[in-house]
């Protein structure tokens, strides 16, 4: 499901591809490549969001649904992006996975909250996938994606009347469906450690989490999540030298949570 929802975004991104250009990441100031335009890509996180509510049960958990808004409407103003019309779902999906589509529209499933023994883990988290979405990651795979294909043949493929299969294919092809790259990954630890310290999270929970969740990778319910996030011990240890740095905006965060509500084990 998530996947397919992807496929449809990346679809539709390479077919509103306008303009080339680069682009400056905020906070970690790396120049990127980016040939879509942000308000196409928050119109097509806009429709996939659609979609995903529309074919995924949303849970009933109050405490779930409770604990996402909470954490997440933090973690939103920490971002400083008020144009982006905001969201937080949690749906009933067994798998523990998380995302934030372009525009705001942020997901967990229940299958992840077993992994979280407090809201700053939670945190660390959503502010990771809201560290994706600011740096408009997808929107940078898919451009390099045409530039490594060769922009105008992808193009005149996908707006052909290719079948969903051979869309998929083309997709892959593209580089889209890849993981995202260590230097996106990095990155997104990065923004998503600023984003917790600045909401008041203690950010010494990214690391709690993070090493945690490297350690079970082996369990094939987990796969998607480790596959589109992978972790090693260059992202743990990056992780680490960061934290000094997150500290920084923790101290000046105008309110401290420290580990926020702490959750009873399951
Ligand atoms: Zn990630």
């Amino acid at each position: 499901m998530f996947k397919r929802i992807l496929y449809n975004l990346i679809l539709i991104t390479a077919v509103a591809v306008s303009a080339t250009g680069c682009r400056s990441v905020p906070y970690t100031g790396r120049s990127q490549l980016m040939m879509s335009s942000e308000a196409t890509e928050n119109q097509m996180g806009e429709e996939a969001w659609q979609e995903m509510c529309k074919t995924t049960k949303e849970t009933r958990n109050p405490a779930m649904n409770s604990a996402l808004n909470r954490v997440g409407k933090n973690i939103a103003a920490a971002a400083e992006k008020p144009e982006y019309n905001w969201e937080f779902k949690v749906f009933e999906v067994k798998e523990p996975n998380a995302f934030c589509l372009p525009g705001g529209k942020v997901a967990a499933t229940t299958g992840i909250f077993p992994y979280f023994a407090n809201d700053a883990e939670m945190a660390a988290v959503v502010g990771h996938e809201v560290g994706h979405a600011i740096a408009r990651h997808a929107g940078e795979r898919m451009s390099q994606g045409m530039i490594q294909s060769g922009g105008a043949a992808a193009l005149s493929v996908l707006t052909s009347t290719a079948g969903a299969q051979e869309a998929y294919g083309i997709v892959t092809q593209v580089g889209a469906m890849l993981p995202y790259s260590r230097v996106q990954e990095y990155e997104a630890d990065q923004l998503g450690m600023i984003f917790m310290a600045k909401a008041g999270y203690d950010p010494a929970a990214a690391l709690t989490f993070w090493n945690k969740f490297g350690k079970l990778g082996s369990s094939s319910r987990l796969m998607e999540m480790i596959s589109t996030h992978p972790i090693g011990e260059k992202r743990l240890q990056d992780l680490k030298e960061f934290y000094p740095k997150a500290m920084e905006y923790y101290k000046t965060a105008p309110v401290k949570r420290g580990l926020g509500e702490i959750y009873s084990p399951k």
